[in-house]
């Protein structure tokens, strides 16, 4: 670590650069330039200091020379990119002090930015975590994902209902932060078919494609953290070439090739906006190919280009797979290594099957992929090929393993049999990858006993955990000043390098002085955030006021209607219970749900009408509001974060691979209620019993009641308080004169038969708020509580992850520059 970028700063000649960037890049004057100018400028001054890092990076012999980790993913998703990296440049005051003399409020210019929102949800996240994570330790690293013209959609709300729109994330002007590199440009085939030729009585197979399109690579600087250190994060685009079809042309086929160059074009025109759902779209495929194989001849160039022999690959570059959907880069190496670098299958096998590794995210069967044979078979004909033969090969190992059973090879088969053939890609990469991970504890435990257990059998200690993290660059120092001042002032300037140290401050739990700057910077973050929501929303809030926090992906497992379903418990009572009294809160809400996903969008719809009807109750409305912020994203979450006093993480036992969310909160202080499930587990286990909300079913509770004969009815006939709750929705409580409006979330309930169990659950769900509620009473207990709670949760940082990562499965070492 040396942290010379702001040795070699000089103030003058970077103010000079982002003058003639005003002008020469932007067409402006110091004089006309308005804010998203001078960000622009800016941006443009600081990403040049960061491409003369990458390109020494890049250019480094020890690093050529040493073992590197290639992460596919097709979603990044990064966030804002210009405070972030002034942190890790060391140069936030000095940027700071630069502008304010052109003028210019850094802070102001940091909002003029657009995430660059090229992920779902907490894949994508973690994937920009690791990213973070890897830089800061210098383990060599590149990113490769793929460059979206637009990212997840843009959200709204008209009449409480979700509204999509576009997200061009570059502007019309460009991402300041991205550099093209043509010289890295790849040709990528699809369709045609396979020839054969006999070279010495060998056969040797050779993919015609039918179509090419270009791969056209964009990189953004990864900084490490007070280092010199540059990764590329690299974004491949789709671009047309002509001519356009090769067959079609040669055919005269002029229409057919255009519709070629439309297609092409297509490629990475959008990010497919579903999270743990897929859809098998022909256009998906494409996508996945395309980010494979781009990636995979990189990977190989930069090894041919340090002068390494082909058969030392798994000793220079391992392959993380992040989740299923690049799994289609195992075939293609497979096709390079024996069609183009003409390797027998063996050795091609034994390469791959040493470098590849793959990290399962989900349980959910709706979200593990499968192909439909025939497609791939039309798209990507020898990679249909050579899937069958490792399938071939691998059912041999089955069937000796397991002899006569038919059932056991039918299950493991990588085809799975019916009138359609699916190619089942999670299988696929078990049997290709050297380690494969689940996410948290618990559900790698759960991949080992109920996803995979045969694997587990025929393949010990294939299957590995490792534990979700966050970066605490961005998820504490950046996002939350105050704390981390806080934080400094009492254990020093080391600790974003070195979570473990945050323990030190446990000691100051029951230091009342602390206790009372610690309250004091949550309040000024509640104040932050309500600032925003008076600013955006015109809703008034009250910083004394719990701040209740649920924001993650709209989805039926992570049960926003549990929550949804307190909130009418608390109307309810507030309305109906003289006896009842409850600590002001306001319930925090955001929340994207797939386009195509009806039962989400209506989830969405219920709360808008509720909270609107809340809001506006005088009855009401001193004690209890409710919050949906619309277009939930990182630079939102930027703000929520900071001031939760409480984090919702809810999901159904089982369901939630880990959460990433659940740490950044508890980390900034949240108190957590939660169930048992994903890594709650394991930050339950590392804040103690009485600093987090636990409740509703475990794991076994939830295998247990399924197999009784889950009844909803039972819950809702029984429980008094579930009932009212549950029938304002049937009312026209929150739709006046129009009854039933609400009735979509309430059959999922009961007709639907609560798949997720959030009846069976609402019991000990409102007992855990009670407790919770009583708590908050209490604000030196609390603080208390939430002190531990960023005191103890040190081993959530993402650089744990990657050291995991590092020490069990790449076996590979930092190289510190
Ligand atoms: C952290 C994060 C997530 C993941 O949240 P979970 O609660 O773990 O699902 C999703 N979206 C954004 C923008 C995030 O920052």
């Amino acid at each position: 670590m040396k942290p010379t970028q702001q040795k070699k700063f000089d103030k003058a000649s970077f103010q000079e650069n982002v003058k003639k960037h005003l002008t020469a890049t932007y067409a402006t004057t110091v004089e006309n330039a308005d804010s998203r100018a001078w960000y622009l400028a800016m941006g443009r001054a600081l990403a040049e200091l960061t491409t003369f890092d990458l390109l020494e990076t890049e250019n480094d012999k020890a690093i050529q020379n040493a073992k590197s980790v290639n992460y596919l993913s097709l979603e990044f998703l990064i966030g804002r990119l210009t405070g972030n990296n002034l942190i890790s440049m060391g140069l936030y005051a000095h940027i700071t002090d630069a502008m304010n003399e052109l003028g210019q409020s850094l802070s102001d210019l940091l909002e003029e930015e657009r995430d660059p929102s090229l992920g779902n949800g907490g894949l994508g996240r973690l994937a920009a975590c690791f990213m973070d994570s890897c830089a800061a330790q210098e383990f060599p690293t590149i990113g490769y994902g793929l460059h979206y013209e637009y990212g997840l959609f843009k959200q709204s709300f008209e009449q409480g209902h979700q509204k999509e729109a576009p997200d061009a994330w570059r502007g019309v002007e460009g991402y300041p932060w991205e550099v093209a590199r043509p010289e890295y440009a790849q040709q990528i085939g699809f369709y045609g078919h396979v020839e054969s030729e006999f070279v010495n009585g060998v056969e040797k197979r050779r993919w015609v494609p039918g179509m090419e399109v270009q791969g056209m690579p964009w990189d953004l600087p990864i900084v490490g953290y007070e280092s010199d250190t540059v990764y590329p994060l690299r974004l491949w685009e789709c671009r047309a070439i002509a001519p356009f079809s090769l067959e079609s042309f040669n055919n005269g086929d002029y229409f057919e090739a255009q519709h070629a160059l439309i297609d092409s074009g297509n490629i990475t025109k959008v990010l497919y906006p579903n999270d743990n759902h897929e859809k098998g779209k022909t256009l998906r495929l494409m996508q996945q190919y395309f980010h494979s194989a781009a990636s995979i001849a990189d990977i190989l160039r930069r090894h041919d280009a340090a002068g390494h022999k082909i058969t030392d690959l798994p000793k220079y570059e391992t392959i993380q797979l992040n989740d299923t959907h690049p799994t289609i880069s195992i075939p293609e190496l497979m096709r390079i290594l024996m069609d183009e670098r003409g390797l027998s299958w063996d050795d091609a096998w034994a390469i791959c099957t040493k470098t590849f590794a793959y990290t399962n995210h989900t349980l959910l069967p709706e979200a593990l992929e499968t192909w439909s044979e025939s497609l791939i078979q039309r798209l990507l004909p020898r990679h249909m090929e050579i899937i069958y033969q490792i399938n071939h090969l691998f059912l041999k190992d089955v069937r000796a393993k397991w002899p006569g059973d038919v059932d056991k090879q039918r299950k493991l088969s990588i085809i799975q049999e019916g009138f359609h053939r699916m190619v089942r890609m999670a299988n696929l990469c078990v049997v290709g990858s050297y380690a494969v991970n689940g996410v948290a504890a618990l559900h790698s435990e759960l991949v080992k006993r109920d996803l995979f257990p045969e694997f587990n059998e025929l393949y010990p200690n294939k299957l590995q955990n490792v534990t979700n993290g966050v970066t605490p660059r961005r998820w504490l120092k950046f996002c939350n000043p105050g704390l981390s001042d806080l934080i400094s002032e009492k254990i020093g300037t080391e600790w974003p390098a070195d979570l473990d140290q945050l323990t030190q401050i446990a000691k100051f739990a029951d230091d009342k002085a602390f206790q009372k700057k610690y309250m004091a910077v949550k309040k000024e973050n509640k104040q932050r955030l309500a600032d925003w929501v008076q600013e955006n929303m015109g809703i008034e809030l009250d910083t004394n006021a719990i701040f209740d926090v649920q924001i993650k992906r709209l989805h039926e497992y992570k049960r926003q209607h549990l929550n949804l379903l307190h909130i009418l418990s608390l109307y309810h009572r507030l309305l109906n219970d003289p006896t009842f009294d409850m600590a002001p809160r306001v319930v925090f809400f955001a929340a994207k749900a797939a386009p195509g996903y009806h039962l989400a969008k209506e989830i969405i719809y219920a709360t808008n009408k509720v909270a609107e009807k809340i809001n506006n109750d005088k009855r009401v409305n001193h004690k209890l509001k409710v919050v949906f912020i619309p277009d939930y994203r990182v630079s939102m979450a930027e703000i929520i974060i900071p001031a939760a006093d409480v984090s919702e993480q809810i999901s159904t036992a089982g369901k939630e691979a880990s959460g990433t969310g659940n740490m950044k909160m508890a980390l900034n202080g949240a108190l957590t209620i939660g169930t048992m499930d994903g890594a709650n587990v394991e930050i339950r286990e590392e804040v103690g019993d009485d600093n987090i909300y636990i409740f509703g079913l475990d794991v076994d509770g939830v295998e247990e009641l399924r197999a009784s004969g889950y009844n909803p009815f039972d819950y809702y006939n029984a429980d008094h308080l579930l009932k009212a709750s549950m029938d304002l929705l049937l009312s026209d409580e929150f739709t006046p004169g129009e009854p039933g409006k609400l009735r979509a979330t309430f059959d999922s309930l009961l007709d639907g038969g609560d798949p997720y169990l959030c009846l069976a659950d609402f019991a000990s769900y409102v007992k855990a708020h009670e407790d919770m509620d009583a708590q908050y009473r209490d604000q030196e207990g609390w603080a208390h509580k939430a002190i531990l709670n960023t005191a103890l949760v040190g081993k959530f940082s993402s650089d744990r992850s990657i050291r995991d990562y590092v020490n069990n499965i790449w076996k590979l070492e930092a190289v510190k520059r």
